[in-house]
């Protein structure tokens, strides 16, 4: 490591991104992409007068953007601040809201403890029970500021409103972080709590259900105050982080609302016969609320995942106690589902044999 690079930074673990294959064709089912392209409004909005109005900055309050996230939303503008990815909105987060520490399960989104590190956040992580599942009771009396990923990843499971409501409730000062990346494949929505309290936030992307993971644009939602805070930050950093092209898509895709629900729909109906099928193979699979099954094979996890590599097949293999029987599987398409089934195919009969 460079002698340049301050020594509270030489023990970070940066965070590991699912391999991007390049060049070659394969079923990609390891980063929970969107299997659809971008909605066609989005592709007609970035249009050549446009790009060329690349010489000059964005509009650094989104006025637009967050006014269609707002309408569709029924909050108010300012109720509403955009950023690069909810990676970049989490980052804020950790770095400004989190005086007491925080607080955030063991298997969930690895960003968290990556943030901690990067920031200095004193981390609290509390144990998913050992059915996977998050239950609320354990956070009730926490004094950190708490993140949870609903649905969660790897896992897929949900959360119910009113158990995060209970918490929010419980202690009105303390504050709640509800990171809804999978929400749209079947979740519900915080959202509508953000007026009633101050102490929620809720961030969402449109890198899943939208299909816009290479434009990089994310929203928090939350009480004015919560924003304005935000934006301290934003404005303190990049106030340019959401670039002309991101705000026109975006803008775009949260009005093609019927593209979004034939979209969604399909990746749901995909994750169900998807699960029923991978059961038919004798795998264990979680009940899901997000773009992705979590699964565990009849034969070693690691295996499998690497034989699928050789197949040209990437799905997502966390090495670990807790983790390493399992899978994490991205809803592709039909076609991606159905080239899975067969490579597992194979690679149980292998098993079988052996
Ligand atoms: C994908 C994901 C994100 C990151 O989304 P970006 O908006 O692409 O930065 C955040 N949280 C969770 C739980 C995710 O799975």
């Amino acid at each position: 490591m460079s002698r340049f690079l301050d020594k509270k930074l030489s023990s970070l673990e940066s965070y590991l991104p699912g391999e991007q294959p390049e060049g070659r064709r394969v079923v990609k089912l390891n980063t929970n992409e969107n299997p659809f392209a971008p909605s066609p409004a989005v592709v007609d909005a970035i249009t050549k007068e446009e790009v060329q109005k690349l010489s000059l900055y964005p509009d650094p309050v989104a006025r637009e953007l967050s006014e269609s996230i707002a309408a569709y939303y029924g909050i108010r503008r300012e109720q509403i601040l955009t950023g690069n990815g909810s990676d970049e909105l989490l980052a804020f987060c950790f770095h400004g809201l989190c005086p007491n520490g925080a607080a955030f399960s063991d298997l969930t989104y690895g960003f968290y403890p990556v943030y901690c590190q990067m920031f200095g956040v004193k981390e609290r992580i509390v144990k998913l029970r050992e059915d996977f599942r998050l239950a609320i009771e354990d956070y009730m009396d926490l004094k950190e500021t708490i993140f949870i990923a609903n649905p969660n990843a790897p896992t897929g499971l949900n959360v119910e409103v009113e158990a995060i409501e209970k918490l929010l409730k419980r202690d009105p000062d303390r504050l709640v972080i509800i990171d809804e990346a999978y929400v749209d494949f079947g979740g519900t929505s915080c959202i509508p709590l953000i007026d009633r309290y101050d102490n929620l936030l809720v961030i969402q992307t449109f890198s899943k259900s939208r299909q816009l993971a290479g434009m990089r644009l994310a929203f928090a939602a939350g009480s004015e105050e919560l924003i304005t805070a935000l934006a301290k930050m934003k404005f303190s950093f990049n106030p340019y982080s959401v670039n002309r092209l991101a705000l026109l898509a975006g803008k775009a895709a949260i009005e093609d609302e019927a593209y979004f629900l034939k979209t969604t729909r399909a990746v749901i109906e995909t994750r169900e016969w998807m699960k029923r099928e991978l059961e038919g193979y004798g795998c264990e699979v979680l009940p899901s609320k997000a773009n992705f099954l979590f699964v565990r094979p009849p034969v070693p996890a690691q295996d499998v995942f690497m034989r699928c590599k050789e197949e040209d097949v990437f799905v997502r293999y966390f090495p670990g106690e807790r983790t390493g029987e399992w899978l994490r599987i991205s809803v592709g398409t039909r076609e991606d589902a159905q080239r899975l089934l067969e490579v597992l195919d194979k690679i149980f009969e292998e098993g079988s044999h052996a």
